[in-house]
């Protein structure tokens, strides 16, 4: 089914999930038995990351696949990158055979050293959604509460998010923040410049404080004095440190669906656990906010 038309009845609960890294059998069924205890947590979709480069193009259709072969709905990524077009079309051609209906475009992070014409074909990921215009996949689009890092300023991004609607996305994604604050200011000011689609935010559990450091590498999020405080005091103790970043995702959720968040989608690194921990803290409020009208 297509997200838009679920997200037109109710709100999403949905997870992501990474191709392995390695090549090989043992992984994919590791990654496979995730999947099936994802499954068990009722999400409305399941999204797989790609590789930046195309590096695990192949993985990703063939995971997209398996969550579609389970009676679950997959949301493939696809990043533009330096593929040319007729990368993208055997990669269309492979998901429409597949049964893939929806698709999250994006145009991938850049490797550090990287020469003009890197993104030749698809320089960012409205090109790639006009492209993929003809296959009628429901698609998605990324979005950063607070700002792109190559943005001068939030407003220049917010612009650029309009072009992404009028070049068909039906929905965002947000990059994952730990200040809720960012995200209302973005459907805000997004909602003042006519970007009427929903926007889903992105919740990372900070599970623990080697995934901090790396989070914050990748995606410069701000670290709020609160989180920062128990991030200090916790990390003495990995059990409860971990204890605290599920208990800190679980009252940003909280907090999201009281405010009319139109869903949330997990980034699970991976671990079922992790998700499942989450949605048993959440257990009435899911049953009870997530309905369908
Ligand atoms: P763009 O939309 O092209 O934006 C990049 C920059 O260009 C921004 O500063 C934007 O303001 C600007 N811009 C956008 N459109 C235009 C335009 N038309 N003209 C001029 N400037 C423009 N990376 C991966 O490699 N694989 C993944 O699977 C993956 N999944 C992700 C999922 C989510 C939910 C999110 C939030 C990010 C994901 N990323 C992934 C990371 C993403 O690829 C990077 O953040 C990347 O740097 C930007 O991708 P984008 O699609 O937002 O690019």
């Amino acid at each position: 089914m297509r997200i838009d038309e679920i997200l037109s009845r109710k709100r999403t609960l949905s997870f992501e999930v990474f191709p392995p890294k390695k090549d090989g059998e043992e992984e994919l069924s590791k990654l496979y038995k995730t999947i099936d205890g994802l499954k068990e947590l009722n999400p409305d979709f399941i999204s797989v990351t790609y590789g930046a480069s195309g590096s695990n193009a192949r993985g990703s259709a063939e995971v997209a696949g398996y969550i579609k072969s389970i009676g679950l709905e997959p949301l493939a990524h696809i990043t533009g990158g330096p593929s040319t077009p007729s990368d993208i079309d055997a990669l269309a051609k492979k998901l429409v055979n597949l049964k893939v209906e929806n698709v999250l475009a994006l145009r991938g992070d850049r490797p550090v050293e990287y020469s003009e014409d890197y993104c030749k074909h698809f320089p960012h990921a409205s090109d790639l959604e006009e492209y993929l215009s003809k296959y009628g996949f429901c698609m998605g689009a990324a979005c950063y509460p607070e700002g792109h890092i190559e943005s001068d300023t939030l407003y220049s991004d917010l612009e650029n998010l309009k072009k992404k609607v009028e070049s068909g996305a039906a929905f965002f994604i947000t990059q994952m923040f730990f200040d809720n604050a960012y995200y209302y200011r973005l459907v805000h000011e997004a909602k003042k410049m006519g970007i009427d689609i929903p926007i889903i935010p992105g919740i990372m559990p900070l599970t623990g404080v080697k995934n901090l450091g790396r989070i914050k590498a990748m995606c410069g999020s701000t670290v709020p004095i609160e989180l920062r405080n128990m991030i200090e005091v916790y990390s003495k103790s990995s059990a409860a440190f971990r204890e605290v970043g599920l208990n800190y995702a679980v009252y940003q959720i909280c907090d999201l669906i009281a405010k009319g968040a139109p869903g949330v989608h997990i980034y699970t690194m991976n671990r079922a656990d992790t998700a499942a921990e989450i949605i048993l803290r959440l257990k009435n409020v899911i049953n009870e906010f997530f309905k369908a009208d």
